[in-house]
């Protein structure tokens, strides 16, 4: 049973279908293996077990009765817990929500079930998903599967570290500015953030919504192309969520790529990248040339602003996301205030977490009257600027890869004093959020520590096909995804 827990969501399905195992078992595997090593992962917020112990009994009354399995039917899968799930606990790690009960479904939520798909649990994140090493959460800390003194990455980590873990087989995140790709690399870990718009937000907790995207994690391409499938489309709640046929993501994995354009980004190459992530980027340049890619360096000149202007843009949003919180509508409210002023001021004082209030401070700011033009004006000018430098490469080539963080997971507590050098570790990531590109992280080895690394791949908006479809020869010509964390 272990043994099935750390297989692919495609290897589980199959023996889903050949009876080898039902879907119940396989929950309550899963259930056994959280029960094993969640005191040391801490991936989660809540368990909703009385929910996927369901859901898989409906799936075996398919199997028996014959009937055609969705795509992920039974597949143990975890929500980040910024995601509706009506009935459970919606915290998004913050003291404000603390006791939020979802009233309604996520899209992404009823998707999963409608395929049924068994949800688990509710993955811890950094509050608000505003994070990187999932150390700002109410709810403390997730640890990382490879090395519990080391963050997991965030704001996603409970997610990445569920899935490094074998806890689940799948999980969503969101990504704003990274909190996919960053946790899925310090995880070893595939992760997937799609073209903006390519899944729908709606019942997201909403963070940055310009920027906000729910993606899949997983332990190989081929599973994560799954569940992008089964998220994605079309939805009339969300009018951001686009107009385009969902495809199937897996049938282009294999496709030659000899003759193809990858472009390296020389910006990401340089100073601040630690030796051994840069020689697995050059390993996997050595690779994709093996495998007959055509590649080349390229330069993102705006590249060096996008932590600034993300940090204008997404504190500018979140200010205003998170003005609806203010112990009327939802969770917290704070005991004794003599007026309603005082109630809104210490309920937002008490509910609120640091680095959360700091970004509410400074988009504050950024948005006020006489700083408007000079900082939120300027970044949106900035912002087409980064689009468009990604629109000039992606005339010359079809995908971009660099590493998807300068480092490898840090000690936990070592940036938590620094905030800036915090900001610093989405310095490869931001500029896809900006731009409203799709881009996944793939494992690409290990570290001196053997921590994991991973590899970032970039491609123009709704090429998600392309993305997966490079994401997989690299995958395939390596087994790092095949060597599980051992706990
Ligand atoms: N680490 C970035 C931040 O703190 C990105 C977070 C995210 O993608 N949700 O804002």
């Amino acid at each position: 049973m272990e043994e099935l827990l750390k297989q692919s969501a495609s290897q589980q399905r199959k023996a889903l279908l050949n009876k080898e195992i039902s879907a119940v078992e396989l929950a309550n595997a899963s259930f056994a293996r959280i029960d094993e090593v969640e005191d040391k992962v801490k991936a989660f917020n809540s368990l909703t077990k009385e929910s996927a112990l369901e859901t898989a009994k409906k799936v075996d009354d398919m199997i028996a009765k014959g009937e055609e399995l969705p795509l992920l039917a039974g597949i143990p899968t975890v929500l980040k817990d910024n995601m509706n799930f009506k009935g459970s606990k919606t915290t998004a790690s913050s003291k404000i929500l603390e006791n939020f009960v979802s009233p309604y479904n996520a899209t992404v939520t009823e998707k999963l079930l409608n395929n049924y798909v068994p949800i688990v649990a509710k993955a811890n994140l950094d509050e608000f998903a505003m994070g990187s090493s999932n150390e700002n959460s109410a709810f403390g800390k997730v640890h990382n599967p490879w090395n519990l003194n080391k963050v997991p990455g965030g704001s996603s980590g409970g997610s990445a570290a569920s899935v490094a873990s074998c806890e689940a087989t799948l999980a969503l995140g969101s990504d704003t500015g990274g909190s996919i790709r960053l946790p899925a690399s310090f995880c070893g870990v595939v992760g997937m953030k799609p073209t903006y718009g390519r899944v729908s937000r709606y019942g997201l907790i909403a963070f940055a919504s310009s920027l906000d995207q729910i993606g899949p994690f997983a332990r190989t391409v081929e599973d994560a192309a799954m569940l992008l499938q089964v998220i994605s489309g079309l939805d009339e709640r969300d009018s951001t969520s686009l107009n385009v046929p969902v495809e199937d993501y897996t049938k282009s994995l294999n496709n030659d790529i000899k003759g193809r354009k990858i472009g390296v980004i020389t910006d990401l190459m340089g100073e601040g990248v630690s030796n051994d992530v840069r020689k697995a980027v050059e390993n996997a340049i050595d690779t994709y040339k093996q495998l007959g890619a055509d590649v080349v360096e390229v330069s993102l000149p705006t590249l060096k602003y996008s932590i600034g202007i993300y940090y204008i843009l997404a504190t500018a949003e979140c200010s205003s996301n998170l003005a609806r919180f203010d112990g009327v509508k939802y969770g917290y409210r704070c005991a004794d205030a003599n007026n309603l002023l005082e109630m809104y001021t210490k309920t937002r004082a008490e509910g609120f977490g640091a680095e959360v209030k700091r970004r509410i401070m400074l988009g504050t700011y950024a948005l006020s009257s006489g700083y408007y033009d000079a900082y939120y004006k300027k970044a949106q000018k900035m912002r087409r600027l980064v689009k468009e430098d990604f629109d000039r490469v992606f005339e010359q080539v079809d995908a971009l890869i660099s590493p998807t963080c300068p480092n490898t997971a840090f000690d936990m507590g070592a940036r938590m004093a620094d905030p800036l050098s915090m900001y610093l570790t989405d310095i490869a990531t931001i500029s896809a959020n900006l731009a409203g590109i799709p881009g996944i992280s793939v494992p690409a080895g290990f570290d001196s520590e053997n921590m994991p690394i991973g590899l970032q791949i970039l491609t123009p908006q709704l090429k998600e096909s392309d993305l997966f479809n490079f994401a997989y020869k690299f995958e395939q010509e390596h087994d790092y995804y095949k060597t599980i964390a051992k706990l």
